[in-house]
């Protein structure tokens, strides 16, 4: 199997979830067998408990397993059936792990974050990673892996923050104003700190290792704001650096803009984020979200992901309009 993880920084809500469905389903239409599985690093074992106010809509699966609306996107996109297991959370894992250790699988070992819950969790995705999602019944050649963004932090939601070094400060109050910005209830936003989703940015970088560089690529989302008509990418150099600071090399930063992405913004990216221009791709808004997956199409993502991943023999259809 091979596997793609999504992953966003500066905030949420810039498109991560479009961009993990779009990819899958070009790689679908490509003729590969495509699944997903989202981590929330939340310690609800599921949305099912949370106010939609807090949450936003919950999507119920077929096992009624009940999820973000990002499931409900990949089984639109990619028309599949998931389970409960292709959402995993803080809590899921968690009480997993507990439950092993109340069974003695552990052998009287003391029972860490790292290395029993990390192996749990890439335990857990490689497995389902192997479930047939579609009616052939046969094990998906690709999974797609969204992980709830990574650099909101605490002081983010309270800007009283914690951590006093000039330069984070600095940064912090970059993201704030950027952050307030964008959102009107900043406390709302999926604001999942750096500690919850730690255990999971870890496990990732670990699962590099376990599959092999060949069969895992990432994906990184990032936002390109507007600021005085001119495309800004400190918020996406800042990601970027952090994400290698956690051990995981971006192999195409998404970006995320109002208007298409200019040359000069990406060579600008490609030049400081250390990737390769073809290593850019813009995401503009567009009318419908429907389009995104073209718009990624026409940058070449297939070819991309087919030379990075050795997806084989496989349909990369036209490329550029
Ligand atoms: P995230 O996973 O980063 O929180 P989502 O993928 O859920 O973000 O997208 C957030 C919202 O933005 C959704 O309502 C989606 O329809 C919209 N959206 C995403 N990408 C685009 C785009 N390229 N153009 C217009 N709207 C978009």
């Amino acid at each position: 199997t091979k596997y793609i993880l999504v992953c966003g920084g500066v905030i949420s809500g810039i498109g991560k979830g479009v961009i993990a469905s779009s990819t899958g389903l070009l790689l679908k239409t490509a003729g590969l067998k495509v699944t997903a599985i989202k981590i929330d690093p939340y310690m609800n074992i599921d949305a099912g408990t949370m106010a939609p106010t807090e949450h936003g809509e919950v999507y119920v699966l077929n096992d009624g397993g009940e999820a973000d609306l990002d499931l409900g996107n990949y089984e639109r996109y990619l028309d599949v059936t998931l389970s409960r297991d292709n959402n995993i959370t803080t809590g899921k894992i968690y009480s997993h792990v507990i439950e092993k250790e109340r069974r003695g699988d552990y052998l009287g070992k003391t029972v860490q974050v790292i290395p029993h819950l990390t192996n749990a969790v890439q335990d857990w995705i490689e497995r389902v990673a192997a479930v047939p999602v579609d009616e052939t019944g046969e094990k998906p050649d690709v999974c797609i892996i969204e992980i709830r963004r990574l650099r909101p932090s605490a002081s983010m939601t309270d800007p009283r923050g914690h951590i006093e070094s000039p330069r984070w400060n600095a940064r912090q109050n970059a993201y704030d104003s950027l952050y307030l910005l964008v959102t009107p209830h900043p406390q709302l936003g999926g604001t999942v700190g750096d500690i919850e989703s730690a255990p999971f940015i870890e496990a990732m970088r670990q699962f590099q290792f376990r599959v092999g560089h060949d069969n895992m690529a990432l994906i990184y989302v990032s936002l390109i704001p507007v600021v005085a008509g001119e495309q800004k990418t400190k918020p996406t150099q800042a990601g970027v650096r952090d994400l290698r600071g956690l051990g995981l090399l971006p192999d195409l930063i998404a970006c995320r803009c109002d208007n298409p992405l200019l040359r000069a913004t990406m060579d600008k990216i490609s030049m400081f984020c250390h990737v390769k221009p073809e290593q850019v791709m813009g995401v503009h808004n567009v009318s419908s979200t429907y389009h995104v997956p073209l718009l990624m199409r026409d940058q070449g993502l297939i070819q991309f992901l087919n030379k990075r991943l050795n997806l084989g023999e496989i349909d990369v259809g036209p490329r550029g309009v």
